[in-house]
């Protein structure tokens, strides 16, 4: 790392910390590097095309700032949307896109120079105004010019962000395509504006083991490409412009944290067994096939949950049965005959909207068309998905996993259309697996009180806390203002836990959990404790979750469940485990729980 430039002072920011690690490196902020803009002169036929072309960007532009008004008045309230509204009238502004034009016919240049040309003598014009309300314009006229630009160069999906080399990557938000989008090796960290531990950004993130941190509030307006930066994702703290002694500090705490590691990759080659000999399946959750092969090589038991929905959310079009069928094979192909994989059908809709299934605007899209309600209505979708997952059955241990799953109903339904299509598949003479287990999420409360129902029709059941948590305390999992309510361990949610376990147990069939609770290392021993036979954990997390494992007794689990199940609120809960956990795993104290709980 350069030297300090003691010009620029230290600026310490906490946010929400979601993936462990630390990164020490540059900062690369986000489509800043969309305002390389050349000039070009033009032959007098060129101007009024170039004119069109202006026009079409700002149309462009005018869409994306209203989806991401919706989308921000979802997650955190009409309030904080409104800025896109005031981006959506200046974008509009007639005497800013009326001087482009005149300047465009004038000069006869490229319509993002010209572009640039005004917006950055508008914005010297408000630096310069006493109005600190008009100062504060510039950014979002910066932030405009940037979105035009982009659109006049024809780059609508940001591709044009690629890193210069290994770098801190800074957003305001982070889409699943932002993520896919950049080179993996060359990202040391993620550092966000919005988002929550459990957005599918963050997920994603810890997935790819890479540090990083959401909610960090104004971020973007302090930091720019280039600028020397420190993130903590143990403890959620970005340093910008850290001095020399911070670098230090951080070099230390990287080498122990890099010792941490070390030791717990010791664990990876041994089974996932308590003391007293029982064996917890310890299976990972991935979103792309390339997560597969290093999860295994941490010692994952199989695929206990793959989210399906990246494969819908990466492409303008629907992804075809070929499509699908490539990629899952080369998922249960790469875990082999050894170990289950669990393919989730699509779980879009609520904050995964997609064009191609019709849904209308909703006013509360994570109770509106979501996972399994969406199939009825679009059946040659859920067909073609299907096709394509019953087709790689010959290639592994293949089980299919229902999401949103209310009523039984709903198993029944998909049960059905699973049947036809293999029928279907048979008739055409492809060859499958005698044996396909079904089961069913269980992360609507609905599906919690009624389990033994539910499993009465399914081959296993996963739980998902994620969402269960979500539904039963009536908290949006997405919403920061709320996150401080969103309680894994609020005696409501363990109950459902604690009922769902025994119910599926009473009908025979296994119960695993496939939400972000089996990845937190506080709730090991009061999952193992209640009898869950799967955990399915982000890949960061496998191996202190089986480090933990193999350092418990099945027996004093079942006791501390019994104990935790007798406290009235999610502290009490929390700080009951918190103590065990300090007791029993003082040297795991790198793990998650480090910034979750401030130990
Ligand atoms: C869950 O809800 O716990 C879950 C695993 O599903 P998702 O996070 O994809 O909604
Ligand atoms: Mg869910």
């Amino acid at each position: 790392m350069p030297k300090h430039d003691v010009n620029k002072k230290e600026i310490r920011m906490r946010g929400v910390p979601v993936s462990a690690g630390v990164a020490i490196g540059k900062a690369f902020v986000l489509g800043c590097n969309l305002l390389k803009v050349e000039s070009c002169a033009l032959q007098e036929q060129e101007v009024e095309r170039e004119i069109t072309r202006l026009h079409a960007a700002i149309e462009k532009a005018k869409q994306e700032l209203a989806l991401l008004r919706d989308q921000t008045e979802e997650l955190l309230g009409e309030r904080d949307a409104a800025i896109f509204e005031i981006h959506q009238l200046m974008l509009e502004d007639t005497e800013l896109v009326g001087e482009v034009v005149r300047r465009i016919r004038s000069e006869k240049k490229n319509a993002d120079r010209v572009y640039l040309d005004v917006v950055t003598e508008y914005e010297q014009s408000l630096t310069k105004s006493k109005s600190e309300l008009f100062r504060s314009r510039v950014t979002d006229l910066h932030d405009i010019a940037r979105r035009v630009i982009r659109h006049i160069q024809g780059d609508t999906d940001k591709k044009s962000d690629h890193l210069p080399g290994p770098s801190v990557v800074i957003g305001t938000d982070l889409t699943p395509s932002d993520t896919i989008n950049l080179k993996q090796t060359d990202v040391l960290g993620f550092a966000t504006e919005l988002g929550s531990r459990t957005s599918h950004a963050a997920i994603m993130a810890r997935s790819l083991k890479v540090p990083s941190i959401v909610g960090l509030g104004d971020l973007c307006r302090l930091i720019s490409t280039g600028d020397q930066v420190i993130l903590d994702g143990n403890a959620g703290t970005i340093i910008i412009h850290p001095d020399e002694a911070t670098v230090a500090d951080y070099r230390k705490l990287l080498k122990a944290y890099r010792a941490y590691v070390q030791k717990l990759e010791k664990c990876k080659k041994y089974p996932a067994r308590t003391r007293d000999g029982k064996n917890i399946e310890l299976a990972a959750n991935v979103e792309f096939s390339e997560e597969v092969k290093p999860a295994l090589q941490d010692g994952a038991n199989g695929i206990g949950l793959y989210r399906t929905e990246y494969l819908y959310l990466t492409r303008l079009e629907l992804p075809s049965e070929a499509e699908q069928f490539t990629e899952y094979k080369r998922i249960v192909r790469s875990v082999g005959g050894q170990h289950p994989v669990i393919i989730r059908t699509f779980d879009l809709g609520g904050d995964k909207a997609q064009k191609h299934f019709h849904i209308h605007q909703e006013a509360n899209p994570f109770l509106g068309f979501r996972g399994v309600r969406l199939y009825s209505g679009n059946e040659s979708i859920f067909t073609t998905q299907l096709r394509a997952i019953l087709r790689t059955s010959v290639y592994g241990k293949l089980r299919i996993l229902l999401p949103m799953i209310a009523s039984v109903s709903e198993i029944r339904y998909c049960k059905e259309m699973i049947e036809k299509t293999r029928v279907q598949l048979s008739d055409e003479g492809v060859e499958l697996a005698d044996e396909i287990p079904v089961g069913a999420m269980i992360e609507v409360p609905s599906a919690a009180i009624s389990a033994d129902l539910i499993a009465q029709e399914c081959d296993f059941l996963s739980i998902g806390t994620n969402d269960l948590i979500q539904y039963t305390l009536a908290v949006d999992r997405g919403n920061k203002y709320v996150a401080n309510l969103y309680r894994a361990y609020n005696p409501a949610v363990l109950r459902l836990i604690r009922d769902s376990i025994r119910q599926g147990h009473e009908q025979g069939v296994w119960v695993g959990m496939c939400g972000e609770m089996a990845s937190d290392p506080l709730a090991t021993m009061v999952l193992v404790g209640m009898g869950l036979d799967e955990l399915s954990v982000s890949p960061v997390s496998l191996l202190v979750i089986k480090e933990i494992i193999r350092r418990i007794e099945y027996a004093e689990c079942e006791n501390l469940a019994d104990r935790v199940l007798g406290y009235a609120t999610a502290d009490e809960v929390e700080k009951y485990l918190l103590s065990v956990f300090k007791n029993k795993f003082k040297d795991l104290i790198f793990s998650e729980l480090h910034n979750q709980y401030n130990i």
